[in-house]
């Protein structure tokens, strides 16, 4: 170690501030920070975590919880090569739905072609490789790129941050980044508290990428309460992701303290966020382990069905486990699906029907037209003179049968202009008997190659057109000519109209409006020029997560996905109670 003397310290201090002057709302180099000892001391950490810089560095945490240099040793080499069968399994276990690629945006860049050493290198032995790269000004960082990449073994990372300290007498940041990504990864948790240790000394706060990094690593192992620290952290300079919390939740879980994973959890919800998919597959996890979360459970079913979300397939065959697990209850789940008529083939029940009833439908109309049409916000992008003259030429023309997204529509196929394929789709639905609204923009009426003029002409002979200002927003009108027209008019988008469920008031209207939604919205499922457009049918039966007490019927994705935004899951998971 002694002879990693460095010299350069007011480089140092320049190189190590500059990515966090480069980005002052997350950084803020520390005022105490000494370069010179700080690179010292992280390389000695990073190469040899068992000197007495643990003691020195006074870890009163670390010490609190009992982890002394010996139980905090690092992981011979990689995990998967060097550790018993037992850590392998458990690290395997920890790993099983998690994100890797979500992992670190750092992570996307890994795909770099460059030879790499199959063990550790000594620095002369690194500064002769160097001299024989074609990009000697990158080489550390396509080095660490490309072990981060192969997943590579961590003791050829360090001996490369080895070799740069002695050559440069300073690690860069994103260096250090892409060393913790590694080791995170890797799930080389010494070297992640380690990194933490030098990180903390050196800057008062994180950014989101190591904050982010600092999460996952701590929670995998014994200090995950470490995690809800930097989480904790994270808060103060932005809001923390929903895999953010994932990682803690799953931390806290994994250690039994089921208590805290439903405090972040409730945590999450108030903060808007939406969970992912590994924070419901670790809570019924936990719920199989330790009884007595029953109801919070359940109401993680009322959440998926109130906002149309569908487990995928990891998480089904868990909540199957999780309801034949809980004691007295005699369930029974079975794969199955749904025949078109609405019966379920497995235990022959009828699911809930996907038309909405006449006080269902007023009450819709109700809300979608004070929150959504009159609401300020939405109506941001056009203004309230348009709104009224789309209003008042609605309320002359008789009810339409169907409302079409024109935009939308006329993107359906690059084999044909938008306007011969919008025309294709009014030729059709017009054969049907069908009043149409076509809406529209005014750029659709400028002759273009896209935009022709006698297209555009047939269709406004066969159908009703109202085209509003280029920068208007489509949605509100066409919710509003659907709904004023009544409960038999349909609409047709490719659209999902994702951004109208946030401005309903509640969950049973949101509720309501996804209904409404997939009973009423046609998208072409076939569109070839010169053949007769086709449409989607639409279902008799609402897909959606459902339960009659004694039964649940809960619809989920095959392979994640596999499924167009408007598409819903035809595949369920049927549960029955015994008797
Ligand atoms: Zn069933």
């Amino acid at each position: 170690m002694g002879s990693l003397v460095v010299s350069k310290s007011r480089t140092c201090i320049q190189h190590l501030c500059t990515p966090w002057v480069a980005n002052p709302l997350y950084f803020r180099p520390a005022l105490a920070c000494l370069p010179q000892q700080n690179i010292m001391h992280a390389v000695r950490l990073i190469i040899n975590p068992h000197t007495q810089y643990y003691s020195t560095k006074g870890d009163k945490q670390g010490t609190e919880k009992g982890f002394t240099p010996r139980t905090r040793r690092a992981f011979p080499n990689s995990v998967f090569t060097a550790g018993t069968a037992k850590r392998t399994a458990e690290y395997l276990k920890k790993r099983a739905g998690v994100d890797t690629e979500e992992l670190s945006p750092l992570r996307a860049r890994g795909s770099v072609k460059v030879a790499l050493p199959d063990h550790p290198l000594t620095p002369s032995e690194w500064a002769k490789f160097k001299e024989s790269s074609s990009k000697p000004e990158r080489f550390e960082m396509q080095i660490m790129e490309g072990l981060l990449a192969t997943n590579a073994d961590v003791n050829i990372a360090k001996s490369l941050l080895a070799y740069v300290v002695q050559d440069k007498g300073t690690l860069s940041y994103e260096l250090l980044l892409r060393y913790l990504t590694l080791c995170v990864s890797g799930g080389h948790h010494s070297e992640v508290f380690d990194t933490y240790d030098i990180m903390r000394t050196c800057f008062k706060t994180l950014d989101t990428g190591a904050s982010s990094l600092f999460i996952k690593g701590f929670s995998q192992t014994e200090r995950w309460r470490e995690a809800l620290v930097v989480l904790e952290g994270m808060k103060k300079a932005l809001r923390p992701s929903p895999r953010n919390y994932s990682d803690a939740i799953t931390g806290a879980a994994l250690h039994g303290d089921t208590e805290t994973s439903w405090r972040l959890y409730d945590e999450l919800l108030e903060l808007g966020l939406v969970p992912n998919q590994d924070t419901w597959q670790c809570l019924f996890q936990s719920g199989i382990t330790q009884q007595g979360h029953e109801d919070k459970l359940f109401s993680v079913l009322s959440y998926m069905r109130d906002n149309q979300i569908y487990p995928e397939e990891p998480l089904i065959k868990t909540i199957k486990a999780w309801f034949e697990s809980l004691p007295d209850q005699k369930w029974n789940g079975k794969f199955s699906y749904v025949v078109p008529s609405g019966e379920c083939k497995n235990c022959k029940a009828s699911l809930e029907s996907i038309q909405l009833t006449e006080e269902e439908y007023a009450e819709l109309k109700d809300k979608v037209m004070k929150k959504v049409i009159e609401g300020s916000d939405v109506f941001k992008k056009t203004t309230t003179e348009e709104l009224n003259i789309f209003k008042s030429f609605v309320k002359q023309r008789p009810p339409f049968d169907i409302v079409i997204d024109g935009l939308n529509v006329a993107n359906t196929t690059p084999k044909a202009t938008h306007s011969e394929t919008l025309l294709a789709v009014v030729l059709e639905l017009e054969q049907q008997g069908l009043n149409i609204l076509v809406l529209g923009r005014k750029h659709m009426l400028q002759p273009s190659r896209n935009w022709d003029r006698q297209n555009m002409n047939k269709i406004k002979q066969k159908a009703h057109c109202f085209f509003t200002e280029n920068i208007s927003e489509d949605d509100p009108f066409l919710l509003y000519a659907a709904l004023h027209s009544g409960v038999h008019c349909n609409f047709l988008s490719r659209d999902l109209m994702r951004d109208h469920k946030a401005c309903l008031p509640d969950s049973a209207t949101r509720r309501l409006f996804f209904k409404w939604q997939r009973g009423h919205q046609l998208v072409i499922s076939h569109y070839v020029p010169g053949k007769r457009v086709r449409f989607q049918r639409i279902s008799a039966y609402d897909t959606i997560v459902q339960t009659s007490g004694s039964s649940w019927h809960i619809p989920y994705d095959e392979n994640r996905g596999d499924r167009a935004t408007y598409e819903v899951p035809q595949k369920w998971l049927c549960l029955t109670q015994e008797h």
